[in-house]
């Protein structure tokens, strides 16, 4: 479950691995920039994964045959390289971690539990999609602007305008 995961930068297209659990933000070795950080966890390496992160956590809590968590995947998958080097994404599957589920009293999947440190700061329950999903994050983790890269927030179309919306839904 921690195997290092082959991250591509976004930035300079240079391929990293990336490990789940690390003290510091992976950042790409050839452009500098911080890598987007999704990973995954269960019972046994939550605390060194999720918890020890320098880095406010995501987590996903889904399982294979939830529906709603199809429409997560991608919005979480999308955040993670959004906000690469402000925000890790961690993804927990209930059915093999019970005890994760039962710990954060998990009582309806998709849901997503917003993390600093070992302290909650938030959770919402449901299929947000990915504009709904990042405003609920940008909320409660502001981003810094030097490092926000985000496209759809730097080229926003105007109002009644169907031309620069981004192609995700
Ligand atoms: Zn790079």
């Amino acid at each position: 479950m921690n195997e290092p995961h082959v991250v591509t930068c976004p930035s300079c297209g240079q391929k990293t691995r990336v490990r789940a659990a690390a003290e510091g933000v992976p950042h790409c070795p050839k452009c500098g920039r911080p890598l987007p950080w999704l990973a995954e966890a269960g019972a046994a390496d939550f605390g060194a994964v999720a918890e020890n992160s320098p880095i406010p956590v995501l987590i996903d809590f889904w399982a294979p045959w939830c529906a709603p968590c199809r429409i997560v995947a991608p919005a979480v998958e999308r955040l993670s390289q959004e906000r690469a080097g402000e925000l890790k994404v961690v993804k927990v599957n209930t059915d093999q971690a019970p005890a994760l589920q039962e710990r954060f009293g998990i009582r309806g999947i998709p849901t997503l539990v917003l993390m600093e440190g070992s302290r909650e700061r938030d959770r919402v329950t449901g299929a947000l999609n990915l504009n709904a999903l990042r405003q609920w994050v940008e909320q409660r983790v502001p981003a810094r602007p030097q490092t926000h890269q985000s496209v759809d927030s730097t080229r926003q179309a105007p109002r009644g305008s169907e031309a620069l919306r981004p192609p995700y839904f």
